[in-house]
């Protein structure tokens, strides 16, 4: 029998991290943790390396790796316990490594997913922001290495199910119209208007449908998660932004459709549960137990569908305008959206303020192209600046 594939989980202490590893235990025939990162709840992390024996461990600081590398060696543990971005890039890597899960949220994981892809490995994609950042460079360096690059986000991951096996001469040759991207509208759908200035992040992270980290469950909320995802969605399957639509579908079932030139839609279905995209990932082409319980279409009963209002949801309208704009602008767009998402988790900015910085940013701050990892990053930084001069302004 085969070796089992060794997985490196980059944010496994996350919400994506924590159900891959659910899957992985699942499969100890298939699969075996090889390294984890996590980068604050350090002691979830050592009870998850005591689990799944990993032969590495990354920490942000060295003063975490002491006390890590300590509690493994006192428990009989082999584990080596590397320190920051170095570390998680070597993890991304390292020569022993079949497949790595690149969960990690925002920017910060931009490095490590890329040092995966340039070596070359079996890329399971959760960190959209690292490819809405660098999407040409990112998408160049998966063709230069061969590197086999799988959607874990839902829609990305269903939307990938339903297209054929070879699209990658483009939409057209295979017949695909459009894309419709689902959303489930989050939250604050249908709340009148004027109480979204004063939600708290709370009720921002309360989805009513999908159990998230903090970052992204703020996204769902403005919606900027599907303006992300848009972005996402055109560079992995080389659509234009127009080809994309969203759709509002609140019971999260189906995961995302294709539509063809013949007038045929395929949609992929499933109770939502990141467990299906994430063993579809590790599995594919085959086929595994994810743990997750079958549809009940019965106890489903209705699917519902509406256009998205922008005027509820600026963010969407922000993003799409990105996408168009092209260059360093998705750059610039996700990096004031983590500034400003931060501020309102520390509860300095009201929610609708969210949309307000990002718009400021990006009109103040010109996209230009991005023809170098460091040309995204000074936009990056460019785009935070800004976002802090607008909060510093506010005297928040
Ligand atoms: P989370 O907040 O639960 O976990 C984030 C992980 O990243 C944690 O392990 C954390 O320790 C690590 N991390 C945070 N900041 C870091 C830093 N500066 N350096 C290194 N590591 C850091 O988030 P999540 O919900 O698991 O989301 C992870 C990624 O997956 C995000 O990009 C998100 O958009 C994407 N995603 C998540 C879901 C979901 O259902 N949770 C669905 C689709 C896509
Ligand atoms: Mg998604």
């Amino acid at each position: 029998m085969s070796q089992p594939q060794r997985i490196t989980v980059l944010g496994a202490t996350g919400s994506i991290g924590l159900s891959t590893l659910d899957v992985v235990a699942r499969h100890p025939d298939r699969y075996q943790a090889f390294a984890l990162s996590g980068f604050s709840r350090l002691s979830e992390l050592e009870a998850l390396c005591l689990r799944h024996r990993p032969e590495f461990a990354v920490v942000p600081d060295a003063d975490s790796a002491r006390h890590l590398q300590g509690g493994l060696l006192a428990a009989g543990l082999q584990t080596r316990v590397l320190v920051g971005e170095e570390g998680l890039c070597e993890i991304a890597a390292h020569p022993q490594v079949d497949a790595v899960m690149a969960a990690i949220v925002g920017a910060a994981g931009l490095k490590p997913t890329l040092a995966a892809v340039e070596a070359g490995k079996r890329v399971l994609l959760a960190n959209k922001e690292a490819l809405v950042m660098s999407g040409a460079l990112f998408m160049q360096a998966v063709r230069k290495s061969g590197a086999v690059l799988l959607p874990i986000d839902s829609e990305h991951n269903a939307i990938f199910q339903c297209l054929p096996r070879d699209y990658s001469r483009g939409l057209a040759p295979v017949g695909v119209r459009r894309i419709l991207l689902t959303a489930s509208g989050g939250p604050f759908r249908e709340m009148p208007l004027e109480q979204l200035p004063d939600v708290s992040p709370e009720q921002a992270c309360a989805h009513p449908n999908w159990s998230m980290g903090r970052k992204i469950s703020v996204d769902s909320a403005s919606m900027m998660n599907k303006g992300l995802e848009l972005i996402e969605a055109c560079w992995l399957f080389d659509a234009r932004p127009t080809q994309v639509e969203v759709v509002i579908h609140p019971q999260s079932v189906i995961h995302s459709l294709v539509d063809y030139v013949d007038g045929s839609v395929l949609a992929q279905l499933g109770n939502p549960d990141m467990r299906t995209p994430i063993a579809h990932a590790l599995a594919w082409p085959e086929r595994i137990d994810s743990g997750v319980s079958p549809l009940d279409l019965f106890a489903v009963a209705r699917l519902d569908f509406q256009a998205p209002d922008e005027g509820r949801f600026p963010c969407l309208r922000l993003a799409r305008q990105a996408a168009e704009e092209g260059g360093s602008a998705p750059a610039m767009l996700n990096a004031a959206n983590e500034v400003a998402v931060a501020a309102f988790l520390d509860r300095r900015i009201r929610f609708t303020e969210i949309a307000s910085i990002i718009d400021e940013v990006l009109n103040r701050e010109a996209a230009s192209a991005v023809e170098t990892l460091d040309s995204v990053l000074q936009a990056d930084a460019r785009a935070r600046a800004a976002a802090q001069q607008w909060l510093v302004r506010q005297g928040r």
